[in-house]
């Protein structure tokens, strides 16, 4: 796929990435945020502006603080309102006085912004554009680099390390689809993501993340052709995964294509299983993280019994 790796950075340090650009990684690692969040540090002439704060953490919004030192943070960005991104944002604006600047629509209405903003919007050099898909609240912001470059703060729809969970109802995969293609068309040199390295010759991966999941819906017909599916069964085919939240992620990714398949007409919903998959009573566990994961293993329980089949 040509998914870039990268050493554990340095923890606590704000990180050089481009002239005028410093990245914090948030001390959140695991197998959906690689070394952890990107909180990127932006210099414009009024100040800093933050882009995406970062995980609900008091030691990365000290951190975030101490990067900026007499410099005032004038701005803070949120490229979606999922929790590794959003959840210092309430305690940075407490401790700094920025306004928060998001999608008009969050997902999370706590996260109601300041300055709303939808499809090419701009603010202090920075343009929104509207990218779900990932998540429906999600935007990229295009920005003019120190040196001229066109640079992308990809956020979590485009990624260096790995692609994107797309989780119904907020993860849409024909939105996901579409938001690719259309940073395919635009000429940025980088893209800044919420998570991993910077990412040069941004066009290449995004065009091989697109022909992944392309394919990965050929294959889902593929198997549909045979007989019909429940999302976990299908999910434990074709992806094989050991870790319960990738096995978690996988069921997710099956259901977004199975949806978008039936809206395209290709597949039908039919009742579902009536037993657990072996896969779902194992991930019960992960119930027991919090109670976001609580809600979310409940949902997937009832989504992995649900089954499609291919429309003669
Ligand atoms: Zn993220």
């Amino acid at each position: 796929m040509g998914f870039l790796t990268e050493a554990v950075p340095p923890r606590h340090a704000a990180l050089k990435v481009l002239p005028g650009i410093t990245r914090i990684v948030a001390s959140n690692p695991g197998v959906m945020t690689y070394h952890g969040t990107n909180t990127y540090l932006v210099e414009r002439p009024d100040g800093l502006v933050v882009v995406d704060p970062g995980p609900e953490d008091a030691g990365h919004v000290a951190d975030i603080l101490a990067a900026a030192g007499t410099v005032p943070v004038s701005l803070i960005l949120l490229t979606h309102t999922h929790a590794d991104h959003s959840g210092a944002a309430s305690a940075l604006k407490a401790a700094c006085g920025a306004k928060l600047a998001g999608f008009a629509k969050p997902v999370r209405d706590e996260l109601a912004p300041d300055i709303p903003m939808g499809e090419g919007d701009k603010i202090n050099g920075f343009t929104a554009l509207h990218t779900p898909g990932h998540a429906a609240d999600h935007l990229c912001f295009a920005f003019i680099g120190a040196t001229g470059e066109q640079l992308l703060f990809s956020g979590d729809h485009v990624m260096s390390w790995s692609s994107s969970v797309v989780s119904p109802p907020d993860g849409d995969m024909a939105d996901y689809y579409r938001s690719l293609q259309r940073l395919l068309q635009r000429q940025e040199d980088a893209f800044l993501p919420g998570h991993g390295p910077l990412l040069r010759n941004p066009r290449e991966l995004t065009a091989n993340m697109l022909a992944h999941r392309q394919k990965r819906e050929a294959t889902l017909v593929m198997a549909l052709a045979q007989h019909d599916w429940s999302v976990a069964g299908l999910a434990a085919k074709l992806y094989a995964k050991q870790d319960l939240f990738l096995k978690a992620a996988a069921q997710r990714n099956v259901l977004a294509h199975l949806l978008k398949l039936k809206a395209d007409g290709m597949v039908k919903e039919m009742p579902p299983e009536t037993a657990e998959h072996p896969d779902n009573i194992a991930m019960a566990a992960l119930a027991a993280h919090s109670e976001t994961w609580r809600i979310r293993v409940a949902r997937m329980q009832r989504d992995a019994k649900r089954r499609f089949s291919l429309v003669a």
